[in-house]
């Protein structure tokens, strides 16, 4: 009798986490999503993540079949630090590591703390995370060598096996897009650009050749960047 492999997806609703959930809707044969609400400043990104979760049922079959639940943490006294813990009042403003400065810090550690709890109370050994150090080289907490650590200190400390599972690790913003035509051709590209939310500022105004979002955050320059960047190329396979 072999066992299902069953994996817990981080998902915010945005482009990368929504390659993240596809991929591992090909790889394993149950999957939950979970989603932290830590008081962001606008609810697109809530809203979005179930409205991707519904054109992947909806579009996709055989992924359907392995979508299980969606999980929603509550950790807004966590992200309240960010909020309230600064040494001086400052504007909404993106810091030079490409983040909005009301994050706070290790703030990749604490969801996937959460979600190893969740997950040991699900019976999943895989987590799987969008973190990527290509474009994001300024934040620790995205590095895969911070997450063996985590992944380590998890194990330890719960008594289990989890694998934390980043796929986009290495890849720059171009290259997930070709890893989602990959996994669910031209229908999945255009499910994430439709769907997907980036945008730090919770714009969805306009559609644009590469989604929706202002277009001058941090966030939506990365998005814009690796759309083109991977549609100039022809959308043919960009070497690894
Ligand atoms: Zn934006």
């Amino acid at each position: 009798m072999s066992q299902l492999s069953r994996a817990l997806v981080l998902f915010s609703g945005g482009q990368d986490s929504s390659v993240c959930l596809a991929w591992a809707l090909a790889r394993y044969d149950q999957v939950e999503t979970v989603g932290f609400d830590y008081g962001q400043r606008h609810g697109v990104e809530m809203a979005q993540r179930q409205i991707v979760r519904q054109e992947l049922i909806a579009n996709f079959p055989e992924w359907s079949r392995r979508l299980g639940d969606d999980h929603v943490v509550d950790i807004t006294g966590f992200g309240a630090l960010g909020q309230t813990a600064m040494t001086e009042d400052r504007a909404f403003e993106i810091t030079e590591k490409g983040l909005p400065n009301t994050f706070v810090p290790g703030r990749n550690l604490v969801f996937l703390t959460y979600a190893a709890a969740l997950a040991d109370r699900r019976g999943q050994s895989v987590l799987v995370g969008g973190m990527c150090e290509t474009d994001f080289s300024g934040y620790p907490d995205c590095r895969r060598d911070s997450l063996d650590a985590l992944q380590t200190a998890l194990n330890m400390g719960m008594a289990q096996d989890f694998s934390i599972e980043t796929p986009l690790m290495w890849l720059t913003k171009a290259q997930t897009w070709e890893l989602a035509k990959g996994l669910g051709g031209e229908d999945l590209v255009a499910l994430i650009l439709e769907h997907s939310h980036t945008c730090y500022r919770g714009e969805r105004d306009q559609r644009k050749p590469w989604g929706y979002g202002c277009g001058t955050c941090p966030a939506c320059a990365l998005r814009v960047r690796g759309y083109e960047d991977w549609d100039a190329a022809g959308r043919v396979a960009i070497e690894a």
